[in-house]
């Protein structure tokens, strides 16, 4: 039996999880959330970051709108079960990113169009208008959406309670807290991201930027995991509250500014 369940986040907008990691909207313990967004003549549902098969299925049990699929990157854990799909839309810099992970998905590949979106693109779904946002940082390709009609932006792995920092390349930290800072907050009204299911306030950029800049530096605490980079790791405040953040760096792009630790 399925283990999807659903819930309305606001207007036409719907969590799509896993029981497997319990119903709780609260913060926690991370879990695996896609999102699915639904306009008068489309639906388009923002990553497969819930590994059980049969999301296609599901999806017809919430609306029967042809569906588009967009990644906010190329991580493994957000493409789940891609081959019920024939195509995509994500970033080009995240595009052959999960060969390098799970070099299967090279015969994939041959089978599915890739289409691309890019920093300021807009996806019209009838009656609702979403804005592509591209912040690399957390992989070269990452992207977010912010439904201009409630103000929710979609924000993967990248505005996010945890952040895992430019693994396979990444621009410095400063300019990620730049383009952070350029996100429009105005239009901001809560955010979802990819493995939180409470709603993160708009506020909490800013706050994100803050411990980067003074807290991370500072931290003497290290995150070794087999075959990645040396990690600075910040934890702050407990998993359960809304304002938790635990971010890890590579070393080598904190000690850097500039140029000199740009991805060749
Ligand atoms: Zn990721």
């Amino acid at each position: 039996m399925s283990s999807f369940f659903h819930v309305s986040i606001g207007d036409g907008l719907y969590l799509i999880s896993s029981v497997a990691s319990g119903t709780s909207m609260e913060f926690g313990p991370p879990t695996a959330n896609s999102y699915l967004i639904v306009g008068r003549e489309k639906a388009l549902l923002f990553d497969l970051a819930v590994n059980e098969p049969g999301i296609r299925d599901y999806i017809k049990t919430i609306t029967d709108r042809p569906l588009m699929v967009v990644l906010s990157h190329g991580h493994p854990d957000h493409i789940y079960h891609l081959r019920d799909f024939s195509q995509v839309w994500m970033h080009e810099a995240d595009e052959n990113f999960p060969l390098c992970l799970n070099p299967g998905l090279k015969l994939l590949k041959r089978k599915l169009t890739i289409h691309q979106l890019r920093q300021g693109d807009t996806i019209d779904l009838a009656g609702r208008v979403l804005t592509v946002f591209h912040i690399p940082g957390h992989t070269m390709g990452s992207i977010l959406l912010l439904d201009e009609q409630t103000g929710t932006l979609f924000s993967g792995d990248t505005v996010a309670r945890r952040v895992l920092y430019g693994i396979t390349g990444c621009p410095p930290l400063s300019e990620f807290e730049e383009m952070l800072l350029h996100l429009p907050t105005d239009r901001i009204h809560k955010i979802y991201s990819a493995h939180d299911r409470g709603a993160i306030e708009p506020e909490y950029i800013g706050h994100m930027i803050r411990l980067m800049r003074e807290e991370l530096p500072k931290t003497e605490k290290y995150w070794h995991f087999p075959g990645f980079p040396k990690m600075r790791n910040l934890v702050y405040g407990e998993e359960s509250t809304p304002d938790f953040f635990d971010i890890a760096v590579p070393e080598a792009v904190l000690d850097c500014e500039g140029e000199s630790c740009r991805p060749k």
